[in-house]
């Protein structure tokens, strides 16, 4: 799973946010109302699947699949981000 995750780029130099479950890491500078109702929104998408264990395969086989913009969980996400204040 480690190297898929570095393999799609889900781990890079370019990840500012970060969800496992209900920990939500977001690199320092960053925080703010749309990145977290993003990463939220993948604690419910954590919780629908019900576990880490059921939603990441799944995540990152979309991922591998459809990058990381076409992901249907990040579409999801991407969709019920707050605006920024
Ligand atoms: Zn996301």
């Amino acid at each position: 799973m480690r190297q898929a995750a570095l393999a799609t780029g889900l781990l890079g130099p370019g990840m500012i946010g970060l969800t496992l479950g209900y920990s939500i890491f977001i690199v320092r500078g960053y925080m703010g109302r749309r990145l977290v109702s993003h990463e939220c929104r993948h604690v419910y998408q954590y919780e629908t699947h019900g576990s880490i264990a059921a939603f990441l395969p799944i995540y990152l086989l979309q991922i591998a699949t459809v990058g990381y913009v076409n992901a249907p969980f990040e579409q999801d996400a991407r969709a019920h981000e707050l605006e920024s204040c």
